[in-house]
């Protein structure tokens, strides 16, 4: 079976292996974006209104994707690259800060591990030709915006209109859809969500999910086209339903909670790329 997998596969094993290797790597700064970015938005958006009210500004320090240097939140030990190697260094500390044996989240070493697993998995699957590699990128981008929105229930537009874009760009050449399924799935993506925010607001005077949903299922319609948007939809709501009732069950999340859209429609986007064709073969088959 293996021999049959590895001869269908269009991409080496060398090149997956470089794509993983790299995503270990990308997994690591995907933690920084992660913990940071929305930190950013929060820091920014307490001067935009502390400058329009003419009093001082709350940050002033510098604080990016770069800068400050990361440290280790309990005791701010600044974090050697010895520290820093993804998953490796992890297991080599047992997971605990060098300095203060404070405990590190095991979400970074997944995180790399995921990032990592998905970008061999990737480039293995599509090859390391412009499908494989933009592939990866999407993987990364949908990675960051799904801890970010399960964490903060945001979704930052600093990464879901570079997604959109990306996806318009790399099927100017019409490499996963033909570039008007692309400009289309866009619209409709947009304007299927928007129009199920406000039929659900009007209906319940609740807010369902943020602007950000729109945006990131737009981006999906920009990469996929407009005919995968049905089975993104079915795949996130399928996908949610069921990491919902578990959690109900296990009794870990109220049934009050909001819970953050943006994690499954990631989860669909992702396994859509791969094997959305196959998806949409099988339903149409079922139906006709
Ligand atoms: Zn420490």
């Amino acid at each position: 079976m293996w021999d049959a997998l590895l001869f269908a596969a269009p991409g080496t094993l060398a090149s997956a292996a470089v794509a993983g290797l790299i995503g270990l790597l990308v997994g690591s700064f995907l933690n920084v974006v992660i913990h940071r970015m929305p930190k950013m938005m929060q820091r920014e958006s307490d001067n935009y209104v502390a400058h329009e009210s003419g009093k001082p500004l709350p940050h002033q320090d510098r604080y990016d994707l770069v800068m400050p240097r990361s440290g280790c939140p309990h005791c701010g030990h600044a974090i050697t690259a010895w520290e820093n190697i993804p998953v490796i260094s992890y297991l080599v500390l047992r997971g605990k800060c060098v300095a203060c044996k404070a405990p590190i989240s095991p979400r970074y070493p997944a995180v790399e591990l995921l990032t990592g697993a998905l970008s061999f998995f990737l480039v293995w699957h599509f090859g390391s030709g412009a499908a494989g590699l933009a592939s990866v990128v999407f993987a990364w981008l949908l990675i960051a915006m799904t801890f970010i929105d399960a964490d903060t229930q945001l979704l930052p537009d600093d990464l879901t209109y570079p997604l959109l874009w990306a996806g318009l760009l790399i099927n100017l050449q019409g490499t996963f859809v033909p570039l008007t399924d692309a400009v289309i799935g866009a619209a409709a993506g947009y304007l299927v969500l928007w129009s199920v925010y406000w039929l659900f607001k009007l209906a319940t005077g609740k807010e369902g999910m943020g602007y950000g949903d729109f945006k990131l299922l737009a981006a999906l319609g920009a990469w996929l086209g407009w005919k995968m948007l049905p089975a993104i939809i079915l795949l996130s709501s399928v996908v949610g339903a069921i990491v919902g009732i578990t959690l109900i069950l296990l009794s870990k999340h109220g049934r009050e909670n909001p819970m953050p859209f943006g994690p499954y429609l990631a989860a669909a986007g992702m396994i859509a790329m791969v094997y959305g064709n196959t998806i949409t073969q099988a339903y149409l088959d079922y139906l006709f």
